[in-house]
């Protein structure tokens, strides 16, 4: 077991270069999701007030900050990933002891957003614009890509250090400057993340964080009429209420939201290894990942080798406390993530389901939010737990006679962020590539997204350009044309 030092860790807000508590004095507790009597942090509850002085510092930073060349600002990013390269063990246990995770899987997070910054700052030297021919002579048109402003980023608890990152590298890259809000469950992460960015020697007011309800500072930043843009991650609830909010003041957004993920095997020899992967990503963060395998659709025939692979490989779960040796599955976050999938286990039963394994709460030496790796076969296409995100440790089966109807099945959800498809049928393949209705498509492996690819997703997943890659840059900057008579 390793142990993260000094705990409760008492975190401020970041505005404007300096560490403040909220204006009110107020505080809350985040206690470690693995044992509920330890206080993992003392977090300020700030108010709509500190809200507006961390975009104010945001406003008044963006006119140097805008003014850096790029390639310049990407040397604070490079730093960036270079000071969580050398605490990476100490920032891995702390969102083990926050988020819950196993420490492989912080790990892993860790690792993946050391690649991402550094694959942002190299994109620094690409927001390049395009020159065009124009119908008149001595003329030449071109475009340029300048910085919006200032930038609000607000971030879930699932993934509390490589989502911010996700929004925050970009962000700066391009010229912006930002406002960092944190999922209130996981702010000494966010606080790590000013933290680290200070120690690069990020000017002043360039990177600004509030800590407080999502519904007050969230809100407050949001409806900010400095606020150039929205990047948000989280669910589809909160998101298209944001939706709503930044239409009205005519601002850009990019929302990244729910998703219930489908898999399909069909057609398939190896059904026990693609079990395996599947399970992976159904369980792996307790089943907390919006790219989580939820669903799966597969060939009647191949069923009772799919049952018996999937109940080995759930029940093979070590569940503990995420800092302990031997842990691969981790509490869920909070006592409302814990509830919420008691619940759709009980809804599961009502509507008929056959639980193949799982679907207990896990008792444990230290009081925490444990539930089982969860399964249900015979579900209802057209069930809840087959069709509304749970976001917890709950995989439904189903069944279909073809494979067009296996598609069908997959595509029948308001969610269209991943799926996964294993088959080696090469029409299939074709098939689900050209009909599936999700941003990210994966043909004999899991959901697993890479550092420099492009991530997104459609329907009620996302809103606006995909994340990383190439294609963040149509977020984070302004497109200007200009057509040059010189
Ligand atoms: P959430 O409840 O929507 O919260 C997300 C963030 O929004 C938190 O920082 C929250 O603050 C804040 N917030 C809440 N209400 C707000 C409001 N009215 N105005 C502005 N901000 C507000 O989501 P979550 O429970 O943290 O995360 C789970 C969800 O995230 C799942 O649906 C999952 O699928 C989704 N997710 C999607 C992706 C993706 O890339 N598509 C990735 C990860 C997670 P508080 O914490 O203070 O409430």
């Amino acid at each position: 077991m390793v142990t993260v030092k000094n705990t409760p860790i008492t975190v401020q807000n970041y505005i404007g270069g300096k560490w403040v508590p909220s204006s009110n004095n107020e505080t809350y507790n985040r206690e470690n999701p693995a044992n509920i009597e330890e206080i993992v942090s003392i977090c300020p509850n700030s108010t709509t007030e500190d809200a507006d002085n961390a975009v104010e510092a945001a406003q008044e930073a963006f006119k140097s900050w805008s003014q850096v060349p790029a390639i310049s600002r990407a040397k604070y990013l490079y730093k960036f990933a270079e000071l969580l390269e050398a605490h990476k063990d100490e920032v891995a246990e702390l969102l083990t002891k926050e988020q819950g995770k196993p420490l492989g899987e912080s790990l892993g997070e860790v690792n993946k957003t050391i690649s991402e910054v550094r694959f942002t700052a190299g994109e620094a030297s690409r927001l390049s614009g395009e020159t065009l021919p124009s119908e008149r002579e001595n003329v030449q048109i071109r475009t340029v890509r300048v910085p919006r402003g200032v930038i609000a980023a607000i971030s879930p608890w699932n993934f509390p250090l490589v989502t911010p990152l996700r929004k925050i590298a970009p962000a700066l890259a391009a010229g912006n400057t930002v406002v960092f809000k944190p999922a209130s469950v996981t702010v000494a992460m966010g606080a790590k993340i000013a933290e680290l960015f200070e120690k690069a020697g990020l000017p002043a007011g360039v990177l600004n964080l509030i800590i407080g309800s999502g519904r007050s500072v969230g809100n407050q930043i949001v409806n900010h009429p400095k606020v150039r843009g929205i990047t948000f991650t989280g669910s589809t609830g909160v998101g298209s209420g944001i939706y709503e909010q930044a239409s009205k003041r005519l601002v850009e957004v990019q929302l990244e939201m729910g998703g219930k993920n489908a898999a399909i095997i069909y057609d398939y020899p190896d059904v026990e290894g693609a079990v395996a992967q599947i399970v992976g990503a159904a369980f792996a963060a307790a089943g907390q990942r919006c790219t989580s395998i939820s669903r799966i659709v597969i060939n009647e025939k191949d069923a009772d080798r799919v049952y018996a692979a999937l109940k080995e490989k759930a029940e093979a779960y070590v569940i503990g406390d995420g800092l302990a040796k031997g842990t691969s599955m981790g509490p869920l976050v909070s006592q409302d993530q814990l509830e919420t999938t008691q619940q759709y286990v009980k809804i599961g039963h009502e509507e008929g389901a056959t639980l193949l394994t799982g679907g207990e709460i896990s008792k444990q030496d230290k009081e925490g939010y444990y539930f089982q790796p969860t399964i249900f076969t015979n579900v209802k296409p057209d069930s809840r737990i087959a069709k509304e995100e749970i976001f917890g440790p709950v995989l439904s089966v189903m069944t279909a006679d073809t494979f067009s109807e296996a598609i069908e099945i997959m595509n029948d959800s308001e969610y269209g962020l991943a799926a996964s498809c294993f088959t080696k049928n090469k029409d299939y393949v074709d098939q689900f590539v050209s009909q599936a209705e999700a941003g990210m498509l994966h043909v004999n492996n899991g959901t697993i997204s890479e550092s420099h690819a492009p991530f997104g997703g459609l329907k009620a997943s996302a809103v606006g350009p995909y994340s990383i890659g190439s294609t963040a840059k149509d977020f984070f900057t302004d497109l200007k044309v200009v057509y040059d008579a010189n």
